[in-house]
């Protein structure tokens, strides 16, 4: 298998749907099940990514590393998934490693790569797993759902390629071509209720196969049945019931855009933990005045104010810390006092 670099999101979170389906169900008979899942393991052995933390043809592999794919590809493109996860692995390499980290520690590790509560999310179910299951991640569904940060799609991965269970992983990509595929919806995120995508899964799932189906159908996904997809290229176009509204030129119910990031608070968040990030590595001292921190972001006096505010809201979510007039990433070292 050759690494190919998705373009498209792995796990975005699968919204609650806003429209109910209509459309009739087609139910997919035993023969075409067979026939679906034969093609698209024989497209999966050719063109699937191989990416470090999927284990091999069902063997278990390791339940931390398949934990820290999960947490990465939360709403993050596969093309910077794999370097986040090379670099928290090579950091924190164990359970026990990720437990023992600072907050800063996970922060700087993260660096840019986004949403950065996912790193102290990690950190902090690490610790979890460590005072409250002897170190080893659980297996069962329930006790993964209670760690923090993990929904049904990273405890299903963790179950999956983690210790080699039979069950089916359910993301946006997985989502958009069983939806299209078996039911002809063209953006089924929207159109269907998750669990009608849930009961597809399940019968999709070919017995022992879920190491390869998984991960098959989310790289369909990412690679051909994108928003725009490329049926032309598609294993799956003889069997697709979406594929003749496509060709008559119907396209997708156009989901919600997301809000320009430029000049956002996502943004504004970011630059701010950047100045953190880079002072608490520096070497220095572990801490800068709230005014350095500002006069290093803006120009504009009418921006000010938002730092401030921003600043406010990272503390609150335990990515930063401020006392009195100085302010750090993460939590707050010791000797860190009011004094100006
Ligand atoms: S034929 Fe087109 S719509 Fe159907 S699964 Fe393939 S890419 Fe998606």
């Amino acid at each position: 298998m050759h690494r190919r670099g998705a373009h498209d999101t792995l796990a975005r979170v699968y919204a609650s749907p806003v429209v109910t389906s209509h459309r009739p169900h087609h139910e997919p008979s035993a023969g075409r099940v067979r026939r679906i899942r034969r093609a698209l393991l024989g497209w999966y052995a050719d063109h699937g990514s191989d990416v470090p933390w999927r284990s091999a043809e069902g063997e278990p592999g390791d339940p931390y590393a398949a934990l820290v794919a999960a947490v990465c590809a939360q709403q993050t493109p596969m093309v910077r998934v794999v370097p986040l996860y090379e670099r928290w692995m090579a950091a924190f390499p164990t359970i026990a490693a990720a437990a023992r980290a600072t907050r800063a520690e996970a922060l700087r590790i993260w660096g840019n790569a986004g949403y950065p509560r996912r790193a102290g999310a990690l950190c902090d179910a690490s610790r979890r797993v460590v005072g409250d299951h002897g170190g080893i991640l659980p297996r069962e569904s329930a006790s993964l759902l209670a760690l923090p940060g993990v929904g049904p799609f990273t405890a299903a991965v963790v179950r999956c390629f983690g210790y080699g269970e039979q069950v089916s992983i359910v993301d946006v990509n997985v989502v958009r071509v069983l939806g299209r595929v078996l039911l002809g919806e063209l953006e089924p995120a929207a159109s269907l209720p998750p669990a009608r995508i849930n009961d597809l899964a399940e019968q999709m799932l070919p017995p022992g196969e879920a190491a390869r189906w998984n991960p098959a159908l989310m790289d369909l996904g990412a690679a051909v049945c994108r928003a725009r997809p490329r049926c032309d290229v598609c294993v799956l176009a003889r069997f697709c019931v979406a594929r003749p509204r496509i060709t008559r030129g119907e396209s997708a119910t156009t989901l919600p855009r997301q809000p320009p990031y430029e000049g956002s608070d996502r943004q504004w968040r970011g630059r701010i933990l950047r100045v953190l990030r880079e002072h608490s590595g520096s070497g220095a001292c572990p801490w800068l005045t709230v005014r350095t921190l500002v006069a290093r972001l803006v120009a504009k006096p009418e921006e000010r104010a938002r730092v401030r505010r921003l600043l406010d809201v990272l503390v609150v979510e335990g990515l930063a810390w401020r006392i009195g007039a100085r302010c750090g990433l993460g939590e707050a070292p010791q000797g860190a006092t009011s004094q100006e």
